[in-house]
């Protein structure tokens, strides 16, 4: 670990004008994540801010009926949520289904977003890595790629992104509040990760200095019958092989409305944008969701090591699906 100035602030004010003090700086929260990078000298940070002391802990529900997740909150708080646990039963599974009780008491929803692919080139300092320095290779390509991404890689990087919640907000289309010293803004979720392209070294959209302040679940009557599929090589305190988040609306025999994201498989929570546009219209059935599964599956470019990943997500968006259309549930 690198000696770093240590700040703890009270105000978001004062948080995001300290940050623009100093381009090396770095907020901390739970630490979950961040601490052990800094650790083994992944992140270098010459200022270290910490927020946990400010008033971001609340879930909140707004005038249009959306839900708005403080940046503080803690995984375990959102699991344990009744309105979650309710309407948004998808997001809570999927947050049980990662790290233990110990992690998810500390962990935030800010800080969930923000935590590091657990490649293990990218954590071994004694390989080169394109996300760790960029130009110096990703090894992973030709190494040990089991675990690694079938969707949206490139060249420069073939990291999955780890984080289940994320997942399941992907798929509940919510919106991340930023502020900065500039104001308040709002990003898409689908486009607060990136791909990796030609900049591995860059995970999300956010600019420099910018603090994450919120979460905001909009309204999804139908995301009640939604279901959290997670594969993964034991039982518990794993990261997914491949999961899916679901949720279906049916009407008749026909599904009027759907929602799909896969984990596991790229930089980027997944959206199966293609497969859920054939959906819409078709009939509940077996064979319906096998075709979308296909779909989903169309642009896969496996590695040498993780072409079971393939069929897996295949079969567990087809199991994902049929369980929602029932009406939800542990799957
Ligand atoms: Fe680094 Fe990405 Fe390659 Fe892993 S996959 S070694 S994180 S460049």
């Amino acid at each position: 670990m690198n000696n770093f100035t240590y700040i703890r602030v009270t105000s978001l004010l004062d948080a995001v004008n300290q940050a623009v003090t100093d381009p090396n700086s770095t907020f901390i929260a739970g630490g979950t994540n961040l601490v052990d990078r800094l650790k083994v000298f992944l992140d270098q940070p010459s200022q270290i801010i910490d927020i946990s002391r400010l008033q971001m802990q609340g879930i909140d529900t707004m005038a249009d009926g959306s839900l708005r997740l403080g940046a503080l909150v803690s995984n375990t708080a959102v699991a344990d949520n009744t309105d979650i646990r309710r309407n948004y039963p998808l997001l809570a599974r999927a947050i049980l289904s990662g790290a233990s009780q110990q992690i998810r008491n500390m962990a935030t929803v800010g800080g969930n977003l923000l935590q590091r692919t657990r490649c293990p080139y990218y954590y071994d300092t004694a390989f080169p890595c394109n996300k760790r320095q960029l130009g110096t290779g990703c090894p992973a390509i030709t190494g040990i790629n089991r675990n690694h991404a079938i969707l949206g890689a490139s060249e420069d990087c073939v990291a999955v992104h780890p984080s289940d919640m994320c997942v399941a907000l992907t798929a509940l289309d919510a919106v991340v509040e930023v502020s900065s010293p500039q104001g308040q803004r709002q990003i898409p979720f689908t486009e607060f990760h990136r791909l990796p392209g030609n900049t591995p070294q860059q995970d999300t959209n956010l600019e420099q200095g910018e603090l994450i302040t919120a979460v905001i679940l909009p309204p999804l009557s139908w995301a009640k019958s939604g279901v959290y599929l997670k594969i993964r090589d034991r039982a518990s305190y794993s990261f997914a092989l491949i999961s899916v988040a679901a949720a279906i609306s049916i009407k008749g025999e026909q599904i009027q409305a759907t929602c799909l994201a896969l984990g596991g498989v790229a930089h980027k929570p997944w959206r199966a944008t293609a497969a859920e546009e054939f959906l819409v219209g078709k009939s509940a059935d077996v064979a319906t969701f096998t075709e979308a599964a296909e779909i989903a599956l169309q642009p896969a470019q496996p590695l040498t090591h993780n072409g079971y990943k393939v069929e897996l997500a295949k079969r567990a968006i087809i199991r994902a699906l049929i369980v929602s259309a029932q009406g939800g549930g542990v799957v």
